[in-house]
């Protein structure tokens, strides 16, 4: 490995043995600074030499020593008693009194260059280290686990300058599709599909089970079939780690950096691999916190729905009621109320079986549903009998609405049915404020009465309880 050394020394004669000295070892790339602390000083920026070859006392005194980024060698040529004594003032890591060998030199950059890039891989270990503990004891907090892989994953951005980091979750049943978890990139992202038909090195290291690594996308024969997608994003380096619980692989970790000359390194393929054996309790946690949303969801949606019908239950339109009817009443707003029952259901059960019935039931509620508008409620009222409520809505307009969806019932075409034969439906309505409606029982039973009515005068009708 090639080593820079900088130079700031302006004896001549130590200049030329160096030139000599250095001329003989190619491994060292040498820059002999000129005059000036300024230019040294943005030397050192530029080049982040190995070492720091100056003459003391003149150089050394020119510098602040320890603030130079590198081991420093001082030379003493002139006057050995200032040059001695600046060199142990300064703290410098070595000196050599001239004359001397150029084995003396050779051996004191060996050791000093050794020793400085010793040092240096053990403070990016304690960084390593620091960070592995940190995540891992982030994994097991008690934070909702979607924080946690945010977390991880910024964190892990943060040491590595990755373009992308993302944790990913795998569910075993689903070969063509993953999740995107997180991402450090936006907070926000939890739950994105992925398409893993475009993510080749996702679907070999799920095949492989190990740590997929490519150091040039542009160039990676497993990269061929999406290269005109990520050569646009600049993609270069792409690491891709699997996670595994008990076994399973449950997730992988995806990194991708968009350094040209740069693939990641055996330090941070080692240390990502430490962080996503970390995540994977966090990972695990993510998926189970999903899997119980989706079921509490499902068990929500379920506990107001009407097996039947698919519709909202009574039990959920009781509920809504009492809500719908105080804030009418707060507010001074309208609340109109629909009750419709299927005519002659009986005879159509009696002719075409109950399971026939059945499928009517539920494409008729289906229908209704689909023709009212978002802000009424319908619900399955028991049987073939049926609730609307609709909330800031006068009688006028729950008439306009009954005729509606009574045209609507008219026109449906049953393909259970025989060819001709509809149903039809009589509708009930109330409305508050109207004469007596004081609660949202009266709305009801005001409605059931309408209702009675409608069957009464012959069916297929409208009658509002404001009529009667
Ligand atoms: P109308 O309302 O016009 O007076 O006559 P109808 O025949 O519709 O009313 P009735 O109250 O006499 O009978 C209701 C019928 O609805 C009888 C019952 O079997 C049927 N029914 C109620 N619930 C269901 C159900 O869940 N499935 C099926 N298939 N039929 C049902
Ligand atoms: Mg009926
Ligand atoms: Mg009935």
């Amino acid at each position: 490995m090639e080593r820079t050394i900088l130079v700031y020394e302006k004896d001549r004669d130590v200049v030329k043995f160096l030139k000599s000295f250095f001329e003989e070892r190619k491994h060292y790339s040498v820059h002999y600074v000129k005059k000036g602390k300024h230019t040294l000083g943005k030397e050192i920026l530029v080049k982040k030499p190995d070492a720091l070859i100056v003459s003391s006392p003149d150089g050394l005194a020119e510098l602040q020593p320890s603030e130079i980024p590198c081991p420093i060698i001082a030379i003493i040529s002139k006057d050995e008693t200032k040059g001695i004594h600046s060199a142990i003032k300064s703290d410098v890591e070595c000196y050599l009194i001239g004359p001397f060998y150029k084995e003396e030199l050779d051996q004191k950059l060996k050791t000093l260059i050794d020793k400085s890039s010793l040092i240096e891989s053990l403070y990016r270990d304690r960084k390593d280290l620091e960070a592995l503990l940190e995540l891992t004891s982030l994994a097991s907090s008690t934070l909702n686990p979607k924080e946690v892989l945010y977390l991880i994953v910024k964190k892990i951005s943060e040491i590595l300058k990755v373009t992308r980091c993302s944790m990913i979750s795998i569910n075993a049943e689903d070969q063509r599709y993953a999740q995107v978890l997180s991402t450090f990139e936006d907070p926000s992202i939890t739950n994105i599909r992925l398409d893993l038909e475009k993510y080749p090195e996702i679907r070999n290291a799920l095949s492989s089970r190990k740590p997929v690594i490519i150091k040039d996308a542009q160039k990676d024969p497993l990269m061929k079939e999406v290269k005109e997608v990520i050569t646009p994003l600049g993609i270069r380096s792409i690491l891709v780690i699997p996670i595994f619980f008990r076994e399973e692989i449950i997730g992988t970790m995806l990194l991708r950096t968009s350094r040209a000359n740069h693939a990641f390194t055996k330090r941070e393929i080692r240390l990502c691999v430490a962080l996503a054996n970390a995540s994977s309790h966090a990972l695990y946690n993510a998926f189970l916190f999903q899997k119980l949303y989706r079921e509490n969801a499902k068990l929500e949606k379920l506990a107001i729905t009407d097996y039947l019908t698919g519709i909202y239950n009574i039990r959920y339109f009781y509920s809504r009621l009492e809500e719908e009817f105080s804030r009418a009443e707060r507010y001074q707003m309208p609340l109109s109320c629909i009750m419709l029952d299927i005519d002659h259901f009986k005879k159509i059960n009696d002719s075409y079986g109950h399971r026939i019935g059945d499928f009517i039931l539920r494409e008729f509620a289906q229908i209704v549903k689909r023709y009212t508008r978002k802000s009424d409620l319908l619900a399955r009222y028991g049987g073939e009998e049926f609730i609307l409520l609709l909330p800031q809505t006068s009688l006028k307009g729950a008439l306009i609405e009954a005729r509606r969806l009574q045209k609507v019932v008219r026109e449906i075409r049953f393909r259970q049915l025989r060819e001709g034969q509809g149903i039809t439906v009589s509708f009930g309505i109330s409305c508050f404020p109207d004469k007596g409606v004081k609660n949202s029982d009266d709305l009801i039973n005001f409605a059931d009465n309408a209702l009675y009515k409608a069957k009464e005068k012959g069916r297929d009708l409208i009658i509002s309880h404001a009529s009667l």
